[in-house]
């Protein structure tokens, strides 16, 4: 499918080798790029039952047939691995300058197998692979360790990718780091990183795709249709309105701002934090990717004291959701402190901040005797250090919330989806969160740009589920076609699938119907759900944390229904063709297709 190179490159740890493949046109034309063509490598990589943290786990990294093809919204890239932390599959997109190095370097897909014998970093482009030894950088915070790999590129024209010690001590929640500020990746990839010993990985290059004729028109005609519609409709005001200062008034309000360990919805001192924003302490800036008009991404910057500032970028709802509700903290200098913290040490803040408010709790109930303590920055940031900093005593938490769990005996008691914290809204108030939660192959997933139209028609908590499992799977299939292509989520709201179609068009010349993308979605996701069969020899866990159902929060005495969230999930299996259980059956998916692909292991 032309938009792609065909092209698979495959480097071994162990044995410090390379392989490049060719990828079969089906595979694109069945599962597009990016997450289909992620979540079908990984199907077809691992076999079952696989260790995450063992050298035959592998990292797939793909791009896909939007990115540098000068479109809107298109500088991304998926990566796939089965997770230390929940043991299904995960995924993560990050944006910014290395998609377009990753794609550069004239490949469609990456995976990393195998395990280094010392540490190391690798150089990826056209011209092949080089390896290079990382003793010495090993222990090294992200930020200096990619300043130090960086120098070793032997140009600027590069980006990389890297691990801090978190990811190196393989605490299951670490996270990865790219161009100084993207703290990305929820699930474990850090820990999975440091599994290979794997420090960070250079991209550069300067291969291009080939696009269908006459691509660059319809492309800058797109662009400006699409920015357009962002004005005309009002929606540069909506994003305004639903940046952080006003999503956290939202959520405030409407008390789904989990605060405590899911004990409330509302932080005390919330219009402080909100305040904070407009205050001359700190910068926010928008910053965007190639291409871009969306500037998206919000950074912030504000003086830590002397002459040092901490920038701090991907500043999110969610990452201050949990530090700022969870941890109780409504000074946003704390708040940043600790997101540039996990930034540095390479933990992924929302399981971070998840973890440190649940140990907090276990103190309170006298399980724990060196706890942090909420809303006592010092003692949550000491905790975070004993974490990255491998201190046997506080390392039950290094292993994740549902290890930490297990170990304190409060299964009952700890919020997570197969191991996977959610953050940001609490679904007692938010139903759709609930079923996000419930329904993710992923574990746990967050998609504030659906909740919000959920949230603003008032689809709040609700005896009677409607459409709700309907909507979901409108919403997930639409963004399975982006996150394949690789487009950004942000331009959910402003693409139907007539211009999905219309945009594959332009691109590969490949025309779908409605129905032919709907099922891609369909399959790709299919797919994710025998990967996790697969993996774990179940059904993915699909439980509702019991606290959800038994603890009501707020005024309102908030509360999930279980029995409708079980019909709820029974109608979200049905929608996607799956059995009353949720296993696919034989038959759907292209199931010849797929069985003939995997005899190629
Ligand atoms: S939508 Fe945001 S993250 Fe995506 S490419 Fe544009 S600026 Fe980057």
């Amino acid at each position: 499918m032309l938009g792609n190179f065909g092209k698979l490159l495959i480097v071994d740890l162990t044995k410090m080798e390379i392989t490049e493949k060719e990828l079969e046109q089906d595979v694109f034309h069945f599962y597009l790029g990016g997450r289909g063509l992620g979540a079908y490598l990984l199907l077809k990589m691992l076999l079952p039952g696989v260790e995450p943290l063992s050298p035959r786990n592998v990292l797939v990294f793909t791009s896909g047939p939007a990115v540098e093809s000068g479109l809107t919204a298109a500088a991304g890239y998926g990566i796939y691995t089965r997770s230390p932390l929940t043991g299904l599959f995960a995924e993560a997109y990050c944006r910014g300058y290395l998609p377009t190095m990753l794609k550069k370097s004239g490949y469609d897909a990456l995976i990393i197998s195998g395990a280094a014998a010392k540490p190391c970093f690798i150089d990826i482009s056209e011209q092949g692979v080089s390896f290079f030894n990382a003793e010495e950088i090993w222990g090294l915070n992200t930020d200096e360790a990619e300043c130090s790999i960086l120098k070793a590129a032997g140009t600027t024209e590069c980006e990389s990718l890297v691990i801090g010690p978190a990811g190196e001590r393989m605490a299951a929640f670490a996270s990865l780091k790219s161009s100084r500020y993207r703290n990305f990746s929820r699930g474990g990839f850090g820990a999975v990183f440091g599994s290979k010993k794997l420090k960070g990985i250079i991209f550069k290059g300067s291969a291009g795709a080939a696009f269908f004729t006459g691509y660059e028109g319809s492309v800058i005609q797109w662009n400006n249709h699409l920015q357009e519609r962002f004005y005309q409709g009002g929606m540069d005001k909506a994003v305004k309105m639903y940046q952080l200062p006003g999503l956290l008034t939202m959520a405030n309000t409407r008390g789904c701002f989990t605060s405590g360990y899911w004990s409330g919805g509302r932080l005390e001192g919330w219009d402080k934090l909100v305040d904070s924003f407009g205050s001359n302490d700190f910068q926010v800036t928008g910053k965007g990717c190639r291409n871009c008009f969306f500037d998206c991404d919000i950074v912030i910057t504000m003086q830590a004291g002397g002459n040092k500032t901490i920038e701090v970028g991907n500043l999110d709802y969610y990452s201050i959701s949990v530090f700022g509700g969870l941890c109780r903290l409504s000074d946003l200098r704390e708040i940043v402190m600790l997101l540039d913290y996990c930034n540095r040490a390479g933990l992924d803040p929302v399981s971070a901040g998840n973890i440190a408010s649940f140990a907090a709790a276990a103190g309170e109930k006298g399980l724990l005797e060196k706890a942090p303590r909420f809303g006592d920055y010092n003692s949550i940031a000491m905790f975070l250090e004993s974490i990255v900093e491998g201190k046997a005593e506080d390392n039950i938490f290094g292993g994740g919330i549902r290890e930490a769990a297990d170990t304190l005996g409060l299964n009952d008691y700890a919020i997570h989806f197969s191991g996977l914290e959610p953050a940001g809204f609490d679904p007692r108030v938010v139903i759709l969160a609930g079923l996000a939660g419930l329904v993710s192959e992923f574990g746990e997933q967050h998609p504030v740009s659906f909740y919000l139209p959920g949230i603003s028609r008032g689809h709040f908590n609700t005896e009677k589920r409607g459409n709700l499992p309907g909507l979901f799977v409108e919403y997930e299939d639409r963004e399975t076609v982006l996150d394949s292509l690789i487009m950004c989520r942000s331009c959910h709201m402003l693409v139907e699938w007539e211009d999905l179609i219309r945009i594959i068009y332009i691109l590969t010349g490949e025309r779908y119907s409605n129905a032919e993308l709907r099922s891609v979605s369909n399959r790709i996701i299919t797919t994710i759900r025998l990967f996790n069969l697969n993996q774990s020899g179940a059904l993915s866990a699909n439980n509702l944390p019991l606290r959800l159902t038994e603890e009501p929060i707020n005024e309102n005495k908030n509360i999930i229904i279980a029995r409708e969230m079980e019909l709820m999930l029974k109608d979200y299996y049905m929608l996607r063709g799956w059995d009353e259980n949720g296993t696919p059956p034989m038959g759907i998916n292209n199931e010849k297709f797929l069985r003939r692909s995997l005899k190629c292991l």
